[in-house]
C-alpha cells in the first residue's frame, strides 16, 4: 500500500461537531494535517453524516480518511463504547439501530434537562439544541456546553463529574444493544469492530474479560491499548488481554477539538494493525487522499 510505509502516523479515533466534538469534519482533518497525521480515523458517536465531508477534506489536505463510529452500548448498565471501522454506511440493520440509539438519546436528553431544570438549573432543551448544532448526536457533553455557557461550571469536564455522572440523581438511560450483539452487526454489515477504552475507570464501571471474551468470540479485531483514559495498568491489562485473544492493538486521541483536552495524534496505532483493518473491512472503501 503506497500511502502506508513504516513511518506513517494514524490516529483513528476522533469527533467532529456531528457529535460531541467541537469542529466541523472538515476542520478536523485540516487538524489532522497539520498536527502531521497521514491517517485519520473520523468517528463520531452512532452517526456517519460527517463521512463526506471528511473525504473531501482528506483529498485537499492529503490526508487518508478511515471511515468510522463509536456506536453507544450497555452491558448490565455499563457504557461500553465499540468502535466501527469501514463499515457499509448502506447496511439497514446498522443503520435502523443507530437511527433507534439517537431517537432514544433525544428523549433522553429532554428527560435529564427537565430533572435539571426542575431543580433551578439554568438549561433549556432548546438551548442544548443550538449548541449541539442541527446534525450531532445528542448526548451529555451538550448539556454539559449550556451548563458551562450560563456560568454553572468553568469546564465541561466539571459538570461531568458533577450532575451530569452516571450515579447523579440527573443521568438518565437511554435505549443501545448490547456489545456482542453490536459486534455481531458491525461486522454484519462489513466493518472491522475494535473496542474503545475498555479498561477507562475514570468513566465510570468497566466490563471485564469475559464479556471481551464473547465479544472475541462474535468477531470482535480489536482492543483500543493506547488512550489517555488508560493509565500504565490499564494498557498493561488490555495489551495482555489484546495478545491473549488474538486481538489487534490500536491507539488514538479521542480528539473532540475544544471540548476535551485530547491532542491530535497523541496515541497512534501502528501501520501493521491499519493494513491488517484494512484487509478485513468489506463493508466500505477508504476515503480520502489514497
Ligand atoms: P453520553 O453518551 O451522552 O452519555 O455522553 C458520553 C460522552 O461524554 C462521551 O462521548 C464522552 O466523550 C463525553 N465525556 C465523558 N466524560 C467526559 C468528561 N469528563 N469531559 C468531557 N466529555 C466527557
Ligand atoms: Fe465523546
Ligand atoms: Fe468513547
Ligand atoms: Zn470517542
Amino acid at each position: 500500500m503506497s500511502y502506508l510505509d513504516r513511518g506513517s502516523v494514524i490516529d483513528l479515533h476522533t469527533h467532529s461537531d456531528r457529535s460531541d466534538g467541537s469542529e466541523p469534519p472538515d476542520v478536523v482533518v485540516a487538524q489532522a494535517a497539520r498536527a502531521g497525521l497521514d491517517v485519520v480515523g473520523l468517528t463520531d458517536h452512532d452517526v456517519i453524516s460527517g463521512w463526506s465531508e471528511a473525504d473531501r477534506a482528506g483529498r485537499e489536505h492529503g490526508v487518508v480518511v478511515v471511515p468510522g463510529i463509536e456506536i453507544s452500548c450497555n452491558h448490565h448498565r455499563i457504557s461500553v463504547h465499540l468502535l466501527a471501522y469501514l463499515p457499509d454506511g448502506q447496511d439497514q440493520a446498522l443503520m435502523e439501530e443507530l437511527a433507534r440509539s439517537r431517537d432514544s438519546r433525544d428523549t433522553r436528553l429532554r428527560a435529564m434537562v427537565d430533572l435539571l431544570a426542575a431543580d433551578g438549573y439554568p438549561v433549556t432543551y432548546e438551548e442544548v439544541l443550538a449548541v449541539a448544532g442541527p446534525e450531532a448526536t445528542l448526548g451529555r457533553p451538550h448539556i454539559a456546553d449550556v451548563l458551562v455557557r450560563n456560568g454553572v461550571y468553568p469546564r465541561r469536564d466539571d459538570a461531568f463529574v458533577d450532575v451530569l455522572a452516571s450515579g447523579s440523581p440527573y443521568y438518565v438511560a437511554y435505549h443501545v444493544l448490547d456489545p456482542v450483539r453490536m459486534t455481531e452487526l458491525v461486522v454484519a454489515a462489513g466493518g472491522v469492530p475494535v473496542l474503545a477504552h475498555p479498561f477507562a475507570s475514570s468513566r465510570g464501571r468497566t466490563i471485564d474479560e469475559g464479556l471481551v471474551e464473547q465479544m472475541a468470540l462474535a468477531g470482535l479485531a480489536g482492543l483500543e491499548v493506547d488512550h489517555r483514559d488508560h493509565g500504565p495498568e490499564e494498557r498493561d491489562r488490555a495489551a495482555t488481554l489484546a495478545e491473549r485473544l488474538g486481538l489487534l492493538r490500536t491507539g488514538s486521541s479521542d480528539y473532540h477539538g475544544t471540548g476535551k483536552l485530547n491532542r491530535l495524534g497523541e496515541n497512534t496505532t501502528a501501520p501493521v494493525v491499519l493494513e491488517e483493518i484494512l484487509a478485513r473491512a468489506t463493508g466500505s472503501g477508504l476515503l480520502g487522499a489514497v
